[in-house]
């Protein structure tokens, strides 16, 4: 159902769009003539327009912060991630050190099983960074739509690094915790 607004909340003219359907709930519409945000539903198959209220605009002002800083929150969480991770590789070696006695030597398949969380760690620090790479594919300006799935896309993608991150990051405290208890009985 087309919208076919019969006056105006912000300029009082009547306005009419194909370009939005209506819907039973409040959608944002904007006025070609003062271009200030109105609200616009139906209501027994009658275009029924509001002016916003306050709530309205804070809603409005939530939506648009979600979409502008969804990409910068998941880089500075990735950043975070990446900072986390690499001072966790040093705490856990730190931590070796202080729990396993020096002298302690140990067989070529025990060193190894001791660099586990080490590698998880740095798998983390590779699946975070992948968030800064750079994307693929090519977008057109000038098309909403193209806009609009790139951002999806590029979301998505660095949604599921951030998964894989996540998962790989508790793996590793998984591991460095049973390792360096496992080691510390062995030792003694
Ligand atoms: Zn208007």
């Amino acid at each position: 159902m087309p919208i076919d607004v019969k006056s105006c909340p912000v300029c009082g003219c009547p306005h009419s769009s194909t370009e939005i359907q209506l819907a039973t709930d409040w959608q944002f519409i904007q006025c070609p003539n003062k271009k200030a945000i109105y609200k616009v539903k139906s209501e027994n198959n009658n275009t029924v327009a509001s002016c916003l209220l306050n709530e309205d605009e804070a809603y409005l002002g939530v939506g648009n912060d979600i979409l502008k800083n969804s990409r910068t929150t998941l880089r500075e969480f990735s950043t975070f991630m990446t900072t986390l991770s690499s001072g966790a590789i040093a705490t856990y070696f730190a931590l070796i050190a202080f729990v396993i006695p020096k002298d302690i030597s140990f067989s070529p398949k025990q060193s190894a099983v001791l660099a586990i969380p080490a590698v998880l760690f740095l798998i983390c620090i590779a699946i975070f960074l992948s968030a800064y790479f750079p994307s693929a594919g090519t977008m057109n300006l000038n098309s909403v739509s193209s806009i609009m799935e790139k951002h999806k896309a590029q979301l998505g993608s660095r949604y599921i690094s951030i998964i894989w991150g996540i998962a790989f990051f508790s793996a590793a405290i998984a591991s460095m915790i049973t390792i360096t208890i496992s080691f510390r009985f062995l030792v003694t």
